[in-house]
């Protein structure tokens, strides 16, 4: 009896319907099936279709075995690593020998500073290790070093502790536009306070160099005009800033405290009002306002009468002022920022020129503690660090333009954050 004759026999319930299908099922699995499998093995790369080639566990390795598993592993590893034609390609950086390259934390090396300063790092050949929880920084903005073997990105709070051995740590962790600072306050407390405590526990543990981005905001509305370094500030302890500056300002107390009680080595930037490329296009703050509202020709939107002043710098050189403090001898604080001072009522205008925006320039309420003026005084800066901000105002602008015009278009229409606390937006 043959086997189909078999079957039928034996069941006597099929009908000639099903004996087809089956007849076609037989022949895709023991013909169809093998040729499909050998075919699209081919496509693999050769190190996943190794992953089968198991050694027998109960057979002893001799040494050519351990070897060639070691060969096989790398050609693994290799695949799924390094640039081929089917994985990213990963960016040239310097390459330091061991005792010039450092182990590095940035915190907050996902928001717009740290992401410009992880960049320098990088390309410098450092090891370079983020820790950011995304609350105001974007993926995005570090995407771009995910493959690189020197790099690695830790998803991670800074209120709560954290193990890590490193040789310095750039502290910026900490939402920086105030509509953000403000929408949690409580957390941006935390993470100013418990924030910073972890960070020198740590960088005392691991005897780390540490650096604290601070901030003018410490000036609060300053009575002195330009700030240096020496003016204690001018700050409401209970107004709806106050979350953001004297957690700054405590901040900056711990760094003293932990240098004099236990030498760890520290750094205070006060950082003033920067801007550039990956700035977040719904963080509110004035020149991605301005800069946004001009492009789609909506009103440019000025808080009260447009009387207060800031001062503006271009991230490039912010972030070069970053790495000469870190790696200066002075530990006192230091001003970053560019002393080129317009009113926001003249910067408005100013914006709507470099876009050539016939958008209106609209006046909204006041907001409550805004500073009526603020402008570094960098002679601090220029003598300890040589430094001096090299980017003017308008070259910076018109890099920042071409930025948030590439996000428009990408995204759309974008509608700013106006004056009141705000969750950050994806
Ligand atoms: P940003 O909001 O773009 O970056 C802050 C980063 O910190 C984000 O990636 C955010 O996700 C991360 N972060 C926030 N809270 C955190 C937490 N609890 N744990 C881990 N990560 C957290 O702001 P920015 O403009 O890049 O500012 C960076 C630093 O510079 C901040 O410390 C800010 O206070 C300081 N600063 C900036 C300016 C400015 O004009 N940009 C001015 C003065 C000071
Ligand atoms: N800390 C940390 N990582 C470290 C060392 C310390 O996160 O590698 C934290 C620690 O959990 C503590 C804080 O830093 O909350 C301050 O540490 P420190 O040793 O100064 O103080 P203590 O632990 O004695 O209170
Ligand atoms: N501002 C404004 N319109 C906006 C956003 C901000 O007039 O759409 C003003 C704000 O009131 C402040 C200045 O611009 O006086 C700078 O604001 P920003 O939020 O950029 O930073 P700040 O220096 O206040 O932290």
């Amino acid at each position: 009896m043959n086997m189909m004759g078999g079957i039928l026999s034996a069941s006597g319930l099929f009908s000639k319907q099903s004996i087809f299908i089956l007849m076609v099922g037989t022949m895709l699995g023991y013909v169809v099936l093998p040729i499909f499998l050998l075919e699209t093995s081919s496509f693999y790369p050769e190190s996943i279709q190794t992953r089968s080639n198991k050694p027998d566990p109960r057979k002893l390795e001799s040494g050519d075995d351990i070897m060639s598993r070691l060969i096989e592993n790398k050609k693994l590893l290799s695949v799924q690593s390094m640039p081929t034609d089917r994985s990213p390609n990963i960016m040239e950086t310097a390459v330091l020998g061991d005792h010039r390259r450092k182990k590095i934390l940035v915190t907050g090396g996902a928001g717009f500073v740290g992401s410009h300063l992880v960049d320098k790092l990088m390309m410098e050949g450092h090891e370079v290790t983020v820790v950011d929880n995304f609350f105001t920084g974007q993926k995005k903005n570090v995407a771009h070093w995910i493959h690189h073997p020197n790099f690695s990105l830790v998803v991670h709070d800074v209120t709560e502790p954290i193990m890590a051995e490193v040789d310095q740590i750039y502290h910026l962790a900490c939402p920086a536009s105030p509509p953000h600072y403000q929408f949690n306050p409580v957390k941006t407390i935390k993470t100013s306070t418990m924030g910073t405590l972890n960070m020198l526990g740590l960088a005392k543990r691991v005897k780390a160099r540490i650096l604290l981005t601070s901030t003018s905001e410490i000036y609060g509305d300053p009575q002195v005009h330009p700030q240096a370094e020496g003016y204690w500030g001018n700050v409401n302890p209970i107004g709806p800033r106050s979350c953001y500056d004297e957690g700054k300002r405590v901040a900056e107390t711990m760094m003293y405290s932990y240098k004099d009680q236990s030498n760890v080595e520290v750094r205070v930037a006060r950082i003033f009002n920067t801007f550039g490329p990956r700035m977040h296009p719904n963080d509110g703050r004035v020149v991605s306002n301005f800069i946004i509202q001009a492009l789609q020709k909506k009103p440019l939107t000025v808080y009260g009468e447009g009387d207060q002043t800031r001062s503006f710098q271009y991230v490039s050189d912010l972030v070069d002022g970053l790495h000469a403090l870190m790696n200066s001898d002075y530990d006192g604080p230091v001003n970053l920022g560019n002393p080129d001072e317009f009113t926001m009522k003249d910067f408005a205008k100013y914006i709507k020129k470099l876009t050539e925006s016939e958008s209106e320039i609209r006046f909204l309420e006041k907001t409550q503690d805004d500073p009526s003026k603020r402008k570094p005084d960098i002679a601090l800066a220029k003598k300890k660090l040589g430094w001096e901000p090299r980017v003017t105002v308008e070259e910076g602008l018109s890099k920042t333009i071409v930025y948030f015009q590439q996000v428009l278009d990408e995204a759309g229409e974008i509608i700013p954050t106006g004056p009141g606390a705000s969750k950050p937006q994806n």
